[in-house]
């Protein structure tokens, strides 16, 4: 009898506190604020990460023009698939 089960549900389980850091180290719009707030009643993950043009949420490709305003833009956007808010992180 080894390890802790209850580690692996660290990431969202507490509840607004781990949302409310990321929407501020995203410096989300008070608009995008709002919104995330919103879809957060809907989806346990409302953020999720671009990743290589694909939105880590329902896993669909963005259009070009999406990307590129999220890419060159403020670095985060809606989905256009599932309405989660999308962030990019360059590297
Ligand atoms: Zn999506």
């Amino acid at each position: 009898m080894s390890g802790n089960p209850m580690l692996t549900e660290t990431k969202y389980g507490g509840g607004r506190s781990t949302l409310e850091a990321e929407m501020h180290q995203l410096n989300l719009s008070p608009e995008m604020i709002r919104y995330c707030q919103t879809i957060s009643r809907r989806y346990q993950n409302p953020i999720v990460e671009l990743r290589a043009g694909v939105c880590t949420g329902c896993w669909m490709a963005l259009s070009t023009a999406k990307r590129q305003d999220i890419e060159t833009g403020d670095g985060n956007d809606i989905c256009e698939h599932c309405g989660r808010i999308i962030f990019y992180e360059e590297v």
